[in-house]
């Protein structure tokens, strides 16, 4: 995206909410940021029932995943990555609770993932999360709790290191660089659950593999992963 495109998604964005954030469209009364359209030609993914998906692959040999899935790939330029955008950075944090919501109705039909116990958010560090005014993580989440019918666990795992995972690294770096990333309150609220990790976008999965990485120090845990998006570039 351009400076331009950006400022002109901003400002479509704060002042006209009856377009459709990702075509522009005039929206219907009943339709809020996406028309009917977009959310029907959403590519979404059906990795759900799919136990080797390119989203589970990414943690192979890395972190012992139970399942994993992401709701819908996007590619670069694609009008998807909007629907991320506004999500992350605009502060939609409605957009976020419906976007899970309607993750979760899929998932609530998988049998890989109705069975999870806990929802848990990718925590934000609380300097990124003041900053930022809200971890939208959390509000996707809520959405895939909502659906789901299961607890959403928000604040005991916390991130200590404020570093980005998302850089490129070889495999040792990028092992030197999961652990003590994420610390755990309280661990005997994990014990024995299976926890469900949920982010926004998964493109290397590091930092969903640190998430991981620090759940399963805690006794009986087992860990799934879904993810709005998968960055399929
Ligand atoms: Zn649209």
């Amino acid at each position: 995206m351009n400076t331009l495109t950006q400022v002109f998604d901003d400002v479509l964005g704060l002042f006209y909410p009856q377009l459709c954030i990702t075509c522009g469209e005039r929206l219907i009364s009943q339709e809020k940021y996406l028309c009917m359209k977009c959310w029907f030609d959403l590519p979404i993914s059906r990795f759900e029932n799919e136990n080797e998906n390119k989203v589970a692959q990414l943690f192979w040999g890395r972190v012992q995943i139970e399942h994993a899935t992401s709701y819908f790939n996007y590619r670069k330029g694609s009008r998807y990555q909007k629907l991320i955008h506004f999500i992350k950075y605009k502060g939609l944090k409605e957009l976020g609770l419906e976007t899970g919501r309607r993750f979760g109705d899929i998932l609530a039909e998988a049998e890989n993932f109705n069975q999870v116990d806990t929802i848990v958010p990718v925590p934000l560090h609380p300097k990124k999360q003041k900053k930022r005014g809200f971890n939208q993580s959390e509000w996707i989440a809520r959405g895939i709790s909502e659906s789901l019918n299961k607890p959403m666990l928000e604040n005991n795992l916390y991130r200590k290191i404020f570093t980005s995972t998302q850089t490129r690294k070889n495999r040792f770096e990028r092992w030197q660089n999961v652990d003590g990333i994420f610390g755990v309150n309280n661990p005997e609220e994990f014990e024995n659950q299976h926890v469900l990790i949920v982010d926004d976008v998964v493109t290397t999965g590091s930092t969903l593999e640190a998430c991981a990485y620090e759940l399963l120090k805690v006794s009986g845990v087992k860990v799934s992963i879904a993810t709005l998006a998968f960055a399929d570039f």
